[in-house]
């Protein structure tokens, strides 16, 4: 350990410290150019292309090996699907022979072979063919990565604790690595709200994310050790002895610090004037059902259903699974309220695979409620299993990205529609659970007072309301340090929303990734806010700080920052006057 110390700085996007080796991953293969050669190039362009074959089919090999062995045969065999591919004389050719005819490069041969391929096999609509498309498209991508020489560490192979290193993750990514033996994230791309960063709060592993040129820095040392410092948004690579004691003292002190505040957990979230706050949970994953209780939540405030679809992906989910887990949600957090969200797949998020759309602006696109009204041949199982579920316990059902009436109104039309077919089918169901909007896009803050007399509850979605407000894609890290929840427009927005709701008598909560920072508390509640669903392991510091505060004045707080100008007066005038009324 020497001087090789570098330090890199981040947005910290989801707290604690992470010691390990770190993994490099290269999820892009980015977009594919088609480049010229020259006559006297074309040997060598189909030598490196029969050289990526190759490592491809020796990696398809090393993980059938190991899903064998761990999951048995019968799963292994998706892989004998992919390598036929690779051995397929008739397919080789052809991108061979467009490399020498058209004098390209092998990427770009390679994809336009794919493409006629995949176009001859959407041309006979089967399921198997399907399949077969999709094995193609993955393993073209497979080559294309192997043809860049980028190295791409599989899952399956991985075997330590590990610290990833990305260029970017999904969603699913961060799912599935962070169910193996992953103990921190470092990625390039994503900032505090993007979903990839929410899943890894869900499975409280600790990361940094909006590090540009993280990769290309790091491929130099890959397997070193790192230090992922979530709390400061700090990416340490090969820390020397001194840092790396100091850390291992501060995970054991945020450790004690945890356990400290689990020992709080039962204790009622009442301010010190006697207001009681319910703090909830959000909800991604089947396990943090657990957590959801061991933290004290006082029911679920969002469970985002389509992490159901991303676990089963690229099967749908089935109603019974639908139900499955919906039961449990229900009778785990009983009798405090399961808030189910309707899938929110579309946009850029999650599954566009199955959705079939090209846009050329996702976000703006058919997303959310949208999708749903749009897709019944999709939507109906889900549907069809909320109703199933609903007579287990306290379930209420809520709709994402609404932006018009008429979306309730349909909405509600079609549960008429599956209560009726399940009516006759002579299945148990029922109708009789609270109906709720996301509020989540500026027309919807701005309408609340209409929306509010079709549903019995609101939820503020301030992740995507900043997004949609201020224009900052949540998503890119360049424009991370524009996402300001306190921005005087978002602030507006949350006292006309609740006004709107208290004046309608319904049910308003937060359930944006806001009311999980413990220094807006004071603030949500000065905005009149008294749900408030959290990330399930900051549900004892949100009700602990609770505990603290006095709503009286905090109204008037609010009244004072709604005349300031800026975010950043708003974020002083907090610090400055929030503190002064906690007791
Ligand atoms: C939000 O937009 O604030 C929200 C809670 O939903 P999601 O993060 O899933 O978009
Ligand atoms: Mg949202």
């Amino acid at each position: 350990m020497t001087s090789a110390m570098q330090q890199l700085r981040g947005l910290g996007v989801s707290e604690g410290i992470a010691i390990g080796k770190a993994v490099c991953i290269n999820t892009r293969i980015g977009d594919i150019y088609q480049i010229p050669l020259k006559a006297d190039e074309i040997e060598t362009e189909i030598e490196r292309f029969h050289a990526a074959l190759k490592s491809t089919r020796q990696e398809l090999g090393r993980m059938q090996q190991k899903v064998s062995r761990e999951l048995g045969d019968e799963l292994a065999g998706i892989f004998d699907a992919q390598s036929l591919f690779l051995v397929d004389g008739a397919f080789l050719d052809q991108v061979i022979a467009r490399i020498r005819e058209d004098h390209v490069n092998a990427e770009w041969a390679m994809q336009e072979t794919v493409a006629k391929i995949q176009a001859r096999f959407d041309a006979i609509d089967t399921e198997h063919l399907r399949e077969r498309s999709q094995d193609l498209r993955d393993v073209c991508r497979h080559v294309v990565r192997n043809l860049r020489g980028l190295h791409l560490h599989m899952l399956s192979e991985i075997e330590d604790d590990v610290v990833i290193v990305a260029d970017d993750l999904t969603p699913a990514d961060a799912v599935r690595l962070g169910r193996e033996r992953v103990v921190g994230f470092a990625i390039e791309h994503g900032s505090k709200t993007s979903h990839t960063t929410i899943v890894a709060r869900s499975l409280s592993i600790p990361a940094v994310a909006g590090i540009s040129g993280l990769n290309e820095s790091f491929s130099e040392h890959p397997e070193t050790m790192i230090i992922i410092d979530g709390n400061r948004g700090l990416v340490i690579i090969e820390p020397d002895e001194a840092t790396l004691l100091d850390y291992q003292q501060q995970v054991r002190d945020l450790e004690e610090r945890e356990r400290e505040l689990l020992a709080t957990s039962e204790l009622r979230p009442v301010t010190q004037d006697g207001i009681e706050v319910q703090v909830m949970a959000n909800i991604d994953l089947p396990e943090e059902i657990h957590d959801a209780k061991r933290y004290g939540a006082l029911g679920v405030g969002l469970y985002r259903s389509e992490f159901l679809y991303i676990e089963k992906s690229p099967e749908l989910p089935t109603e019974e699974e639908h139900i499955e887990l919906y039961r449990q949600l229900i009778e785990e957090i009983a009798p405090n309220p399961a808030i189910i969200r309707t899938y929110d797949l579309g946009g850029r998020k999650i599954a566009r695979e199955i959705m079939e759309t090209h846009e050329e602006n996702p976000v703006l696109g058919l997303r959310g409620i949208r999708l749903t009204l749009a897709r019944p041949d999709i939507f109906t199982t889900q549907i069809r299993a909320l109703l199933r579920a609903a007579p287990f316990g306290n379930l209420w059902v809520m709709l994402p990205l609404v932006t018009t009436v008429e979306e309730i109104r349909a909405f509600r039309t079609r549960v008429g529609e599956v209560a009726e077919e399940l009516e006759k089918e002579g299945l148990s169901y029922s109708t009789d659970f609270k109906l709720g909007v996301m509020i989540e896009v500026p027309a919807s803050a701005l309408i609340s007072d209409l929306l509010a007399r079709e549903v019995d509850f609101f939820s503020i979605g301030t992740n995507d309301l900043a997004q949609y407000a201020l224009a900052v894609d949540r998503n890119n890290e360049h424009v991370a340090d524009l996402y300001r929840p306190l921005h005087p427009a978002m602030l507006r927005m949350l006292t006309t929303v609740v006004a709107n709701a208290r004046e309608a008598g319904i049910e308003v909560g937060i359930c944006g990734e806001m009311a999980s920072d413990v220094r807006l508390t004071g603030i949500l509640l000065g905005c009149g806010l008294r749900r408030l669903s959290v990330v399930p392991r900051q549900v004892p510091q949100i009700k602990q700080r609770v505990r603290e505060l006095t709503t009286v004045g905090l109204d008037e707080v609010v009244r004072k920052c709604s005349d300031l100008a800026t975010a950043d007066e708003i974020d002083h005038y907090l610090s400055q006057n929030i503190s002064a009324s906690t007791a």
